[in-house]
Parts: C-alpha cells; structure tokens; sequence
C-alpha cells in the first residue's frame, strides 16, 4: 500500500480534538502529536479519543468462554448496590463472570512473564552446556550466589573431607536444568518463592498458594475459568494468586537471576532518556521489546568496525541506538545504551522520520507501528517466532540461539543500508534528560556497605526511622 493510501487509512477526524498537552506532560511527545496530526497520521492518542468502551466490559461481567456466548450482563436494577439477578446461559453469576475474566487476564500476563523466563533458560543452559558460540557465563559471583536457592551445591568433600569447590560448568548446567525444571514441576513448591521472607512463605502456605509448578498454576486457571468448572469467585481468585506467586517469585525472578548471570549484573552507569536520544546523521536502529537476548548482539553488531564503515559508506556518521520498554531498560542498565522513549512513544518514535530499522521482539508492540512506518522508509523487524505483525511490510529475521551474532549482523546491516532511503523530513525533538541506571539489589547492596559489609539495614534503618519517606519503583 503506498504511503499516501495508508495515511487515508489511518487518518480519523475527532471534531475537537484535545491539545497535544493536554495529552501528555512530555514536550517532544507533544512535538510528536502535533506532527502526526499535521501528516494525518493515527496514533495511540488518536484511538483513545474514538475508542468508546464498552459499558458490560468495563464491569468485566461479559463472557465469551463458551460459544454459547457471548453472554452479556448488564448493571443489575439499582446500579452496582442493587440485587443481581443477572446470569449467563449456563447459570453463571455476575461474580463468577469478573472472576474468571479476571484470571484469564492474570493468566495471560503470568504466561507472557513466564515464558520469557523460559527463553532465558533455555538459552543460559545452551550456554552453560557449551552448545552456542555466542553466550558465555559472565557473572560467576552471581552464579553461585544463586545457586544454593536452586538446589544445587556449590562446593563437595574431598577425599580427606576437605571442602573443595565445585566446577563451575557443572554448577551452571545444573542450576540451568533446574531453573527450566520449575515451569514443568507438577508438585512441591517453585524454589525461588522460598526466597521470600519466612513470615510471608508461611503466610502463603497457610493460605494454600504456594505455586506447583510455573506453567501448571497458568494451565490451571484456564481450566477453572472453562464453562461449568470454578463457580465460587473466592477460590477463583485463590488459583490466581497461586499463577501470579508462580511468576513473579518463579518465572519472572528466573529470568531476573539468569540474565545477570549471561550479560553481568547491571551497576549504576550514566545515560539519557527521550526521544532527542536520536541522532539525525546516524543509523538510528531502536529496540523494542523484553527480551535481552537478541539486543545484547546487536550491541556487538553494532560496535563492528565493519559495521561502522559500512554505515560511513552510507552516509551516516555512524550507528545509534537507543531502547523501548523492557528490551531498552536491559541494555540500558549494562551497558548505558540511552532510552528513546516508553510504550506510549513507539508510534512517535517513527514519526521523527529518523528510525531507519525498529527491532522487536515480544510483549508491548504496538500492530500500528507497522501501518506508521508505512509513512516514513523505517523497516519494522520482528525476530521471535511468537510475535509476527499480519499489517504493513514488516520483515521477520527470526533470531535463533545457535546464531545468535549472525542474526544480529543481518538486522545491523538491514538498518544501514535502509539510511539513504530516508524520505520525508527528519523531526528529532531537542528533548533528552540524563538519568543514572543500574540500581540492581547487588549494586544497592554495595553502595550501602561496600564490598565486605554490603548490606541493607542502612537502608532499612531509615525508612523505620522515617528519615526516607518510601522509594518509587518504577515496574514495567
Ligand atoms: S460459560 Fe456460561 S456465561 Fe460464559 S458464555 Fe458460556 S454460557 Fe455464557
């Protein structure tokens, strides 16, 4: 479709449209927005003016989990004090309906969590297993730090019952097995969630939370939610405290553990944010996503003299890269690469006109960004086989573990050579700020105490005394 079709597409007309700052704080996003509305091209905050919720939706009490659905409820007689009457066709209550909706979406972003998590392990025990070339245990210290919580020794007795430490290859493949081991776990606990302070593992236990396995709480909900099974929305909710336990103390904390210990635990390190980070007479290649994997070699492509030269002999100045979302906070806490802006700016980021390639892996790409990079000459790649774009004309370099800086060169390269084809005007707002990153719980505990007397009481010591008064975290 040509770019001129594609903006008669995506171009809606709202009669009064709200000013770019009454959308947004951010002044280069509201640079942006006014741009778009001056191309005419749709974005995010243009969808969110048309969009008009759907009034059962909102209250979660429609259901769709069998066909003889949808079955809609409306607010009962008196609004939502009133005596609900309200059922489904097979009998099932209002509540029971927000339940399970509600545990398909605690489902769904447990798997997501999850699954990246598993990514992570397969590919840490590849590396641990010596059957890829282009990972290597980096963090070691971390490595046997964790270890003990996966279950596996760090040391063995010699001969004479002397304590002799273990060959740290074996010690990498085991906690690799044994991290993968915990999705597929049909019984027991996930051994990470042991990690949490005694009082709380107790108060799960007592409760009965505690997860089995990863995948099998997340396989669990999506039986209880199927018609005619879980009809109590107390234990419903239960089973979703079970799956979210199970990821963010077992899938998420997995991937946590194991990508400090392939790429190094992140330490404070300087960089900016925005969408100034760009830079007109560079390749500007963004990474969007979750995963660290595939960017992490694309930091390496990058940094080729081959690569550089190559962009030199397409008339860029050299290779600029710069982050959205979780895959940009990865490469930004270890290696400062800057990020070019949040979720609600990948739409905006294209419409500078200086991306010459996005690449993307799972979780939070927006399909429109490939009907934007329609407009402009940016190239959408995608690259995991789970998260493919059916809009625009993305192209799909899928990444693969065993060729890893292969993969990575192919979508350096891609980016470079689709420079000279830039064609409308370059809009990169002059807005970045510095910020420092890396503030990892080792990093944390460093900087409280040092290398021998690292420690968090000093922290913990005036938040009880009420010298700080909280800490913001900022989860994604
Ligand atoms: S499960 Fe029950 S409420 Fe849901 S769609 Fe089927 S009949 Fe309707």
């Amino acid at each position: 479709m040509a770019a001129e079709e594609v903006k008669k597409v995506v171009a809606k007309k709202v009669k009064e449209p709200p000013r770019p700052e009454d959308l947004a704080l951010d002044v280069a996003s509201q640079q942006m927005i006014t741009r778009s509305r001056e191309m005419e091209i749709e974005t995010i905050f243009d969808r969110a003016q048309t969009m008009k919720p759907c009034n059962i939706g909102a209250q979660g009490t429609c259901c769709k989990n069998c066909s003889q659905g949808p079955c809609r409820l409306p607010l009962p007689k008196g609004g939502i004090e009133g005596e609900d009457t309200r059922k489904g066709l097979c009998g099932a209550t209002a509540h029971t309906i927000a339940a399970r909706n509600f545990a398909r979406m605690v489902a769904g972003g447990a798997a997501a969590h999850s699954d990246h998590g598993r990514g992570v392990a397969e590919a840490f025990l590849a590396a641990a297993r010596k059957e890829v070339d282009d990972y290597h245990i980096k963090d070691t210290k971390k490595l046997l730090e964790i270890a003990p919580d996966y279950g596996v020794d760090i040391t063995v007795e010699g001969k004479d019952g002397e304590i002799l430490d273990r060959d740290i290859d074996e010690i990498a493949v085991e906690v690799g097995e044994n991290a993968l081991a915990q999705f597929g776990q049909q019984n027991g606990e996930v051994c990470t969630t042991l990690r949490a302070p005694k009082a709380r593992v107790d108060l799960w236990r007592k409760l009965g939370v505690m997860p089995r396995g990863i995948d099998r709480e997340i396989v669990e909900i999506m039986h209880r939610t199927h018609i005619g099974v879980d009809q109590h929305y107390e234990n419903l909710v239960e089973q979703c405290s079970r799956a979210a336990i199970g990821d963010g103390w077992g899938g998420s904390m997995i991937a946590t553990d194991l990508q400090d210990v392939l790429f190094g635990c992140p330490y404070p390190v300087k960089s900016s944010a925005n969408l100034g980070v760009m830079k007109e007479d560079h390749v500007n290649i963004v990474i969007h996503g979750h995963e660290p994997l595939l960017s992490e070699m694309i930091v390496q492509a990058a940094e080729l003299p081959e690569m550089i030269d190559l962009a030199k002999k397409n008339g860029a100045n050299g290779i600029q890269l710069s982050g959205i979302c979780c895959t940009a906070n990865e490469l930004l806490m270890r290696h400062g690469i800057p990020l070019c802006g949040d979720f609600l700016q990948q739409e905006l980021a294209i419409i500078t006109g200086a991306v010459d390639a996005m690449v993307v892996d799972i979780q939070c790409i927006m399909e429109n960004i490939a009907t934007v990079a329609q407009c402009f000459h940016t190239k959408i790649i995608t690259t995991n086989p789970r998260a493919r774009i059916a809009s625009g004309d993305t192209i799909h370099i899928e990444f693969d573990e065993h060729t890893a800086f292969e993969d990575a060169k192919k979508i350096v390269k891609t980016a470079i050579e689709n420079f000279p084809k830039r064609e409308k005007e370059v809009m990169i707002p002059d807005e970045r700020h510095d910020l420092i990153a890396g503030f990892s719980y080792e990093a944390v505990e460093y900087h409280l105490g040092g290398t021998f007397r690292g420690t968090y009481y000093t922290l913990n010591d005036n938040i009880i005394n009420g010298r700080i008064r909280g800490i913001g975290g900022v989860v994604g």
